[in-house]
């Protein structure tokens, strides 16, 4: 069993996503359930952040960065 950090719900081992460590196989602190939630938010915002701006703009954001984007014509 763990403890989840967002619910504060304890819940069986295979509900928190397993990765691989350094130092072996460890898992996540934050159950399936809150990640999945979680990541749903985290979607919603970055395309709200990025809708303000055309592909255009976004391109040469990337490129600014040192990114090489191939468009296919
Ligand atoms: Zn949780």
């Amino acid at each position: 069993m763990k403890k989840c950090k967002i619910c504060g719900i304890e819940k069986p081992d295979e509900q928190f996503k397993a990765f691989r460590a350094k130092d072996g196989l460890r898992r996540m602190n934050i159950c399936n359930t809150c990640r999945s939630r979680r990541d749903r938010l985290k979607v919603m915002n970055s395309v709200d952040a990025l809708s303000g701006y055309s592909d255009i703009d976004l391109i040469y954001a990337l490129q600014l960065r040192g990114y090489q984007i191939i468009t296919k014509s």
